[in-house]
C-alpha cells in the first residue's frame, strides 16, 4: 500500500495517508449541505445516480483500505486521484474508486451549462457520500479550516477507495 503514498507524492500531492473505513466520519448533514447550497447538485457531476444515502455510506464501508490525498490545487488533485485509481486497478484492486468532486478541467463546461466531454471520468463528491471531511482529515492530523478569504491557501481532499 505504501506505493500509493509514494505515487501521490510523485504526482505532487502535499500529503497522502492510508486509513481504514473506521477512520471515515460520516454525517448526514454533509449530504444536507450538498443538496441545498451547492450549485452543482443534480448536474451530471453530482447526481446521486439512483442510490440512497445509506447505500452510499455502505459502499464506502465495504473498503478496508483507503488513501486520503491532500493538495492545495483542486485541479491537480482531481487528476492525481484518477491516476491513483487507474494504477490501483491495474495492480489488481478491481474495485478501486476515487471519491473527489470533479475539477479535471480548468474550466468546467458543465458549470456553464454545457456538456461534459468525458463523463466517464467524473467521480462523486465526498459530501454526496456523507463524509464529514473536516472531522475525518483533522482526526488524521491534516489541516482543514473554513476559509474566510479567497486568497487563503486551500486544503483540498480526495479519497482513493482501494479494497
Ligand atoms: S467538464 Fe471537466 S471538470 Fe467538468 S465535469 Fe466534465 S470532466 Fe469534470
Amino acid at each position: 500500500m505504501d506505493k500509493y503514498v509514494e505515487l501521490a507524492r510523485e504526482l505532487k500531492m502535499e500529503n497522502a495517508m492510508l486509513i481504514t473505513n473506521e477512520d471515515i466520519h460520516f454525517d448526514i448533514r454533509a449530504n444536507l449541505k450538498c443538496k441545498w447550497g451547492c450549485g452543482d447538485y443534480l448536474s451530471v457531476k453530482c447526481h446521486s445516480r439512483d442510490t440512497t444515502f445509506l447505500e452510499r455510506v455502505e459502499m464506502i464501508k465495504r473498503y478496508k483500505r483507503i488513501l486520503i490525498v491532500h493538495s492545495h490545487d483542486a485541479h491537480e488533485l482531481s487528476k492525481a486521484l484518477l491516476e491513483l485509481e487507474r494504477r490501483a486497478f491495474l495492480d489488481g484492486y478491481y474495485f478501486a474508486f476515487a471519491i473527489r468532486s470533479c475539477n479535471l478541467c480548468k474550466l468546467c463546461s458543465v458549470n456553464s451549462g454545457g456538456q461534459c466531454p468525458t463523463p466517464e471520468k467524473i467521480r462523486p463528491c465526498d459530501q454526496l457520500f456523507g463524509i464529514d471531511v473536516y472531522k475525518t482529515v483533522r482526526s488524521a492530523g491534516l489541516p482543514c479550516e473554513v476559509l474566510t478569504n479567497k486568497d487563503d491557501t486551500q486544503n483540498r481532499y480526495g479519497f482513493l477507495l482501494i479494497d
